[in-house]
């Protein structure tokens, strides 16, 4: 093992974990309604084009451009065109009273707003019967055209896509009912740590001298859920040899991955090391990353059904942002997004408005937000066990080993949503 090994590369740790894993070979079909989050295994083709025929952007009067010569003209209103209602072909020298929506008659090549008519003599049935074209529409003015957003077989969303709400919306504007997702994958979390004790189970009042609450098998739950992952939690683990041993051989059964928080250092409490080398094989990383330098990847089982296991640290911000930049792309990947997409995001190029004297040897991920000047600032306890922190941050600012920050430098500032 290579406690003494130089510290490994961020961008070098995240390659080599993405070019280990594959996108997992099982798909389901999903409703779109139910589908929020899930990656795309099939293209989704539009059978028609969107919109479907050529309608009105506008509430107001549809007419030939050709029969308005000047501002002013007038023209009989000829038949009115609510959305949904197809009109009659419109009679040249008219004008139809037309809906947003509605699909444009035939022989109308022009839509005037009605801010820009004047009704004039009101219908028998209300309605105006004449209307006055306070200017001189051109031609295709105010129509949406056919198959402008979406042409028919079009790929309007590619497989590996992660369905965002637009993107459901986008599928439901081409009929898709049913979507082809990769299945969810199968995570079994568990924490290791003896001072921790679990809210509910403990109160407040009782805590034992030492014992902390389980902060991570929280925080890392959620993150797991809001990637699409089905989480078997198996709670916590005691700082024992055979009970992580037997945690692992347990977690191993029929899930992708095993994720595991605390226990990675090279402390003599830190059993994960052994207890994975034992029941699989270890890569136990000193990642040049702060916060977060231990990260354990292996394989528990071995041979092709091997499970995935990764080891987060147990401190709190840690294990959070290590799951954000290492954990999180592994995961979109078993659900077939692609390598391209999941490198790390490029931040935001944005001004400082914090002063960092001390250079750390390590690339830093510091807890930030926008001020009201959209200047970067800077949480001022940066404590990998302050978690505090991470519900204060909008982002992480992204500062490369041995730099001083000034005030008004520019620096680089990953937004929170880049990481979801
Ligand atoms: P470890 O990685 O096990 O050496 O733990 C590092 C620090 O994180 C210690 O201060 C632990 O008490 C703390 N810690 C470990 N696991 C958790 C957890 N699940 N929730 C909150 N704090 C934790
Ligand atoms: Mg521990």
């Amino acid at each position: 093992m290579r406690n003494n090994a130089p510290l490994q590369n961020l961008d070098d740790a995240l390659a080599q974990l993405l070019a280990a894993v594959q996108p997992l070979a099982q798909t389901e079909s999903v409703p779109t309604a139910q589908a929020l989050g899930r990656v795309l295994a099939v293209d989704v083709i539009a059978a028609l084009d969107v919109p479907p025929g050529d309608n009105s952007a506008m509430d107001g009067y549809a007419l030939r451009a050709a029969d308005v010569p000047a501002p002013g003209t007038v023209l009989p209103v000829s038949q009115r065109i609510p959305a949904g209602v197809v009109g009659q072909p419109l009679q040249a020298g008219t004008a139809a009273r037309i809906f947003t929506g509605a699909q444009i008659p035939t022989g109308a090549d022009a839509v005037v707003m009605q801010e820009q008519c004047e009704a004039l003599a009101e219908a028998d049935g209300g309605g105006a019967a004449a209307v006055r074209i306070q200017i001189k529409p051109l031609h295709g003015l105010a129509i949406r055209r056919r198959g402008e957003d979406v042409a028919r077989g079009s790929a309007v969303l590619k497989q590996g896509t992660r369905l965002t709400p637009a993107a459901l919306g986008l599928a439901a504007s081409v009929g898709a009912a049913l979507l082809g997702v990769t299945r969810r994958p199968r995570v079994a979390l568990f924490s290791t740590g003896d001072e921790l004790v679990m809210p509910g189970e403990v109160a407040p009042e009782d805590m034992p001298p030492g014992a902390i609450y389980n902060a991570n098998r929280y925080t890392l739950s959620g993150l797991l859920q809001a990637l699409g992952c089905e989480v078997t939690d198996l709670g916590l683990v005691p700082d024992q040899l055979e009970a992580t041993r037997a945690a692992l051989r347990v977690a191993a059964e029929g899930h992708d991955l095993i994720l595991t928080s605390g226990g990675v250092s090279v402390g003599e409490e830190d059993h994960l090391r052994p207890a994975v080398q034992a029941e699989g094989r270890l890569d136990l990383w000193q990642i040049a990353m702060k916060p977060g330098k231990p990260l354990a990847f292996g394989v528990i089982g071995g041979g092709a059904g091997g499970t995935w296991f990764i080891g987060l640290p147990g401190n709190p911000v840690s294990s959070l942002v290590t799951f954000l930049l290492l954990v999180r792309p592994v995961l979109l990947r078993l659900q077939g997004v692609p390598v391209a997409l999941l490198g790390m995001p490029r931040g935001l190029p944005l001004r400082s408005a914090f002063r960092r004297t001390k250079a750390d040897s390590r690339r830093e991920f510091v807890r930030a937000r926008l001020d009201a000047e959209g200047n970067v600032t800077v949480y001022p306890n940066q404590s990998s066990g302050v978690l505090t922190s991470m519900v204060w941050a909008d982002g992480l600012v992204d500062i490369p080993a041995g730099t001083l920050v000034e005030p008004g430098q520019t620096v680089s500032f990953i937004p929170m949503s880049f990481l979801q």
